[in-house]
């Protein structure tokens, strides 16, 4: 099966592929069978280009760059990599919250700067205490989970908010306003579709308790950006940030605001979870060419 990939993925598994490409994505192309394009958006012009093309293997869980709708429409058909990349993101979830409540960004460039001196004991540097607090998840799903268990290792209240209710002892159901306004950090994990685009809207926001931290390492786009923004510049709440609605591009304003910690869409990004990642994209590839089942096609 003739396979077009826009870059190698990292990890071992790749050599397994017989067939395959790396180059960008054009012009037509008549005789590729499979598509993997970490980042770019598979549309209807897209698809226009590659007649024979049976199989978008998604590099990675979250697939709201890919039309879908589209490729069914087509019997074209899409997989992802759920499962494998749980504990890397909700890792640099709770890497991103304890970085922002304990203003680590900031410690470290009193330290590189020279400027220690006798400040460390002074209010300003003074952080937030995540031992204890209340965290609220948006999407209690397999990342959503995966950051719940992080919580409970650090003797957090967990409060969670998506459309299922779960039964599980040490997770509380809250409608997302009341959400927003009981935990002192709200981490986002809820996948980007229409009903999810601005969730967290400059209304939810304005309910966040003074100097709670918002997390996010879903997609830019759950977020009202400009509402955020504004937000963090009055310095009323801080934030822990990993996904931007126009990546890469990042709003300016933030560049230089010390309540807020950047990070250039990484959640994924270790080398183990990478390499299980291009194992799961290669796997569906070999079972597309076999004509078995795939692994994880996107219902
Ligand atoms: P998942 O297992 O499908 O969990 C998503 C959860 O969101 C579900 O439990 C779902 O519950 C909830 N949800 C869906 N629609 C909702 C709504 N309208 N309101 C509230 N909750 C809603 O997905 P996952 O594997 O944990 O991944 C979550 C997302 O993380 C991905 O879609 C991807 O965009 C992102 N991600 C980012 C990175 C990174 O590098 N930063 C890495 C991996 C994943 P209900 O259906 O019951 O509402």
């Amino acid at each position: 099966m003739r396979v077009l990939a826009t870059q190698r993925l990292p990890g071992p598994a790749w050599d397994a592929l017989r067939d395959v490409e790396i180059a960008p994505i054009d012009g037509r192309r008549d005789d590729v069978e499979a598509l993997v394009a970490p980042g770019e958006r598979i549309d209807d012009a897209v698809l226009d280009l590659f007649p024979s093309l049976r199989l978008v293997a998604n590099y990675g869980v979250g697939y709201d760059q890919v039309d879908v709708a589209a490729c069914r429409a087509r019997g074209v058909e899409v997989t992802n990599t759920p499962g494998v990349l749980d504990a890397a993101t909700a890792d640099l979830a709770f890497a991103l919250l304890l970085a922002t409540r304990r203003r680590l960004v900031e410690g470290d460039d009193l330290v590189r700067s020279g400027n220690w001196g006798t400040s460390w004991a002074q209010a300003p540097f003074l952080g937030r205490e995540v031992t204890g607090s209340t965290l609220g998840i948006v999407g209690l799903g397999r990342i959503g989970s995966a950051m719940a268990r992080r919580a409970r290792g650090f003797e957090m209240r967990v409060l969670y908010h998506q459309r299922t209710r779960v039964d599980e002892p040490g997770l509380e159901y809250r409608a997302l306003d009341e959400l927003m306004s009981d935990a002192d950090v709200v981490s986002v994990h809820a996948p980007l579709t229409p009903e999810t685009k601005g969730l967290i809207s400059r209304e939810r926001l304005a309910l966040l308790r003074d100097g709670a931290t918002l997390v996010n390492t879903a997609r830019g786009a759950l977020v009202d950006e400009d509402a955020l923004v504004d937000e963090l510049m009055s310095g009323r709440i801080s934030a822990g940030l990993d996904v931007f609605v126009h990546e890469p591009a990042v709003p300016h304003a933030l560049f230089g605001l010390a309540n807020v910690v950047l990070t250039p869409h990484i959640g994924s990004g270790t080398v183990e979870t990478r390499s299980a990642m291009t194992q799961v994209v290669v796997d569906n590839l070999l079972a597309a060419e076999r004509g078995e089942p795939l692994l994880t096609p996107v219902n």
